[in-house]
């Protein structure tokens, strides 16, 4: 991004909330600003929310909507980079069909919007911009809502036939817990945000004590949050700590086994909660993976994303800046679409 590009928005939206930002230079922000993801009322009312949220953020950087240069948006679902369409982000409320959210932004706030998948878009901020500069190849783990995985091979994105990175869906114990995505034993099904959210909900309901409930309420949420996760680790609540321990085993098996898959140089440990527990539990994970790892003379550097919170955002501002040259090497890089193009 060079400085006559001015300033781009970027927009990360999360199953909890969205954060957005306006970037220049690549990571610098000159203003943030979040927002809950609604709960219901669909991907219309979301898309409200997006828009206000970069107003928002505009306003902290005391900009005026027509100073963007364009903004990007990393979503979940399954993203159609070229129309900005986005259909079953299932993370999110009502959002079973399809969706044309670039537009439905770019009318709003009168900016040429592009979409991405949100874990690419995070993948390669921290691999062009934060802890993954040094690394020709890395595996990025999103710990949030989900697990989401971005790999990086030879510097370059490696999508597969576009279903690459499912880190959180990597199986951890044969015939184990139920995975939000229906199957079992996934690295999800213990350490995703939501699926340790319904864990909690059984236990309690099934009478065992936890604050964790109280804690979302006083705090106001309906929702058991990475802060509020964080909060019950520090009133070291037992059903907390006994949680987050599953899910910390279950991502050192997960990334060990990753890494003996691919000997990543590194990896990096993103998403709501991952950057909210930040370095202790960085140590922890890599502790976890050890027993695992086939080549443990050697193992990789494991770091926090340097991005933090921000980086989904400040990777949709680079997404919004890469040239349509990029875009169009990155497409004709992607299996899938070189066997369209050959069938
Ligand atoms: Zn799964």
């Amino acid at each position: 991004m060079s400085a006559k590009d001015g300033p781009r928005g970027g927009i990360d939206l999360g199953g909890t909330k969205i954060q957005a930002a306006v970037v220049i230079d690549g990571a610098k922000v000159l203003g943030q600003a979040r927002r809950p993801t609604p709960t219901d009322g669909g991907p219309a009312k979301v898309a409200g929310e997006m828009v206000a949220a970069m107003q928002d953020s505009l306003r902290d950087a005391g900009l005026e909507g027509s100073a963007l240069a364009g903004i990007g948006i990393g979503s979940p679902g399954d993203v159609d980079e070229d129309s900005g369409a986005v259909s079953n982000a299932r993370n999110l409320p009502d959002w079973g069909g399809t969706f044309p959210l670039g537009a439905t932004v770019a009318d709003a706030l009168g900016v040429p919007v592009r979409v991405g998948n949100d874990v690419g878009v995070a993948t390669e901020a921290e691999a062009r911009l934060g802890a993954g500069r040094p690394y020709r190849s890395l595996i990025g783990v999103f710990w949030g809502t989900g697990v989401g995985g971005g790999i990086v091979l030879d510097g370059e994105h490696w999508l597969g036939r576009g279903g690459a990175g499912e880190i959180g869906h990597t199986v951890v114990k044969m015939g184990g817990r139920r995975c939000p995505c229906g199957r079992r034993g996934c690295l999800e099904a213990y350490a995703g945000r939501s699926a340790m959210e319904a864990r909690a909900r059984e236990e309690h309901e099934g009478g065992r004590k936890t604050d964790l409930f109280k804690i979302a309420e006083k705090h106001g949420r309906d929702r058991l949050t990475s802060g509020i996760w964080e909060r019950g680790l520090k009133a070291k609540d037992e059903l907390t700590i006994e949680l987050i321990d599953k899910a910390v085993e279950a991502l050192g098996a997960g990334i060990a086994s990753a890494v003996n898959l691919l000997d990543v140089e590194a990896v990096i440990i993103g998403g709501g909660i991952g950057v909210r527990l930040g370095e202790p539990y960085r140590d922890r994970i890599v502790k976890q993976m050890h027993p695992h790892l086939f080549n443990d003379d050697r193992p990789p550097a494991v770091e926090v994303a340097a991005l933090g919170d921000l980086g989904g955002a400040i990777g949709g501002a680079l997404l919004s800046s890469m040239s349509d040259r990029d875009r169009r090497r990155r497409e004709t890089t992607e299996p899938g679409a070189r066997a369209k193009v050959a069938s």
